[in-house]
């Protein structure tokens, strides 16, 4: 997208006489309804796991097409600028793709985002400063409008998204910086950036004004991430993936280019969606998220806290667990830090050998980004239909034997479902709990990301398998494959 974005900045509109710029308006505009076509494609098989590896090719193919399209168009264009465009683009985005872990994705989306949108300010200013050319007309009202957003938007997310990548790389402090008057400033901040973009629609040679709107919205993107603790940086993420396409689609008005506009809708649509699919599965409004300062929650002492946990091994995890007739693996946010997704495989390849029904029970925002789990278990190849999502296996796991909790917490724990002072109340849970055993792999009693206790782990059915997630499910899948070899 910020190389569609970069590409069609670059063009400069000619006068079209030849027939070979016809044949080429043509393909161009095919190329367009071709690209749409797959971009609408990709979102629909990427919702699922077992067509996502199609949804990526689609997009990708989609992406490419677009690009001949603009390349095609009725345009010179300064081919150097898109050379070096695209050199510099790779420089960065390839080590990032290579080097950066699979737990580190929101902070690259982040990043990407920032990128997108600076794309987007930078374009728009750039068509600003064209306005004033000799011989060029000032714009119209409504030229101006979609110019206008385009940079507010652009330039709210740019710094907005750094600020998120900073809070997630740990960079910044990760907690909440919240203080009086807050919202009344940032919402002060919000009414002034706008009102001098109306100002500048209806007067656009009032110059000075433009790099005062760009500065308001750069200072209310850094203001809007400062309440929100790190551990919502996700749903914020989405929410700003939301703004950069909002603000491509802006472009796309202002360019007059078609294909900028669905791509930036679609962006737009889906990242808005994505918040409110994460809202939901989390339990908590938008208002909650962005001024909520969640994260600052500081659970005191609980009845639970004081009673003793029960502690197992590896080798009576592996005995519990071949004795089972079936077994519920419920992945977290653990196994993903731990990269322990391939010594599951083999720990399913145990069971499953020996005749125990294994299953995964996907919770829709376990780990830290929707999908998270699913895309772990598939670079494992955990076969999909193996995939079972919270509301399909809720059911399963009173007449299951074993519910083997890898780094998850907060999705199983029960006072979300009868707990009403608990921060986490009403959101839907995998109840591990009804299960006949529940085994717990973490490395200490230390708290997930809602930072509150979770009283499943003093349950008299629960066992604690106190380590690393990796280290851990390797020991029991060699206990296993020790006791299959005698
Ligand atoms: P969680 O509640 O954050 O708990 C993860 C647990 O993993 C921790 O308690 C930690 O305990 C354990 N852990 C960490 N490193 C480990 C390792 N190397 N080996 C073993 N265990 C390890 O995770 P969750 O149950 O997956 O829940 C996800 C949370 O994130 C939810 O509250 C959700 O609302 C939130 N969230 C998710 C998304 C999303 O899109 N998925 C977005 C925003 C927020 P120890 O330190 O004791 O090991």
């Amino acid at each position: 997208m910020n190389a569609l974005t970069f590409i069609i900045a670059s063009e400069t509109p000619v006068a079209s006489t030849a027939v070979a710029t016809d044949i080429q308006s043509v393909v161009a505009s095919a190329t367009y309804i071709i690209a749409a076509v797959l971009f609408i494609l990709a979102l629909k098989w990427l919702s699922a796991p077992t067509t996502a590896r199609r949804g990526n090719i689609a997009g990708q193919i989609g992406m490419t097409a677009a690009i001949i399209g603009a390349l095609l168009g009725h345009h010179v264009v300064r081919y150097e600028w898109i050379v070096a465009g695209f050199v510099i683009g790779a420089l960065i985005g390839a080590p990032m793709a290579i080097w950066m872990p699979m737990t580190a994705v929101p902070q690259r989306t982040a990043l990407s985002h920032a990128f997108g949108a600076l794309a987007a300010a930078l374009v728009g200013t750039a068509h600003y400063c064209l306005f004033f050319q000799p011989a060029s007309l000032l714009p119209h009202p409504l030229t101006m409008g979609f110019l206008c957003l385009e940079v507010l938007l652009g330039s709210l997310t740019f710094t907005g998204s750094l600020m998120a990548f900073g809070k997630l790389q740990d960079l910044l402090p990760t907690r909440p910086m919240v203080y009086r008057g807050q919202n009344f400033i940032n919402f002060a901040i919000l009414i002034a950036a706008v009102v001098v973009a109306v100002v500048l629609v209806f007067n656009p040679q009032l110059r000075w004004l433009f790099p005062v709107l760009l500065a308001l919205a750069a200072i209310f993107g850094v203001l809007l991430i400062l309440p929100i603790g790190g551990a919502d940086m996700p749903t914020v993420i989405s929410l700003l993936n939301s703004y950069a396409g909002l603000s491509a689609c802006m472009m796309g008005f202002v360019l007059d280019n078609r294909l900028l506009i669905i791509a930036g809708a679609l962006d737009g649509a889906s990242g808005l969606i994505l918040s409110i699919i994460m809202c939901r599965a989390m339990n908590r409004s938008f208002t909650n998220v962005l001024f909520g300062a969640f994260g600052q929650v500081q659970a005191g002492p609980t009845a639970a806290e004081k009673k003793a946990v029960r502690s197992g091994t590896a080798e009576e995890a592996a005995q519990i667990m071949e004795a089972a007739q079936s077994v519920i693996v419920i992945p977290g946010y653990g196994m993903a830090v731990a990269q322990a997704q391939h010594k599951v495989r083999e720990l399913y390849d145990h069971l499953t050998k020996r005749g125990v029904d294994v299953k995964f029970a996907i919770h829709p925002v376990a780990g830290r980004m929707p999908g998270h789990m699913n895309v772990l278990l598939a670079e494992a190849e955990i076969p999909y239909d193996r995939l079972v999502e919270m509301d399909e296996i809720n059911g399963d796991f009173p007449r299951c034997d074993v519910a083997l909790v890898i780094g998850a917490n907060d999705v199983v724990n029960p006072a979300a479902r009868h707990d009403k002072a608990s921060p986490i109340y009403g959101m839907p849970i995998l109840d591990a709990d009804r299960a006949k055993t529940v085994m717990a792999i973490k490395r200490s009693m230390n708290v997930g990301f809602a930072g509150i206790e979770n009283e499943l782990y003093y349950a008299e059915n629960c066992m604690m398998l106190f380590g690393d997630a990796k280290a851990f499910v390797g020991s029991v899948a060699k206990e296993l494959a020790d006791t299959a070899a005698t």
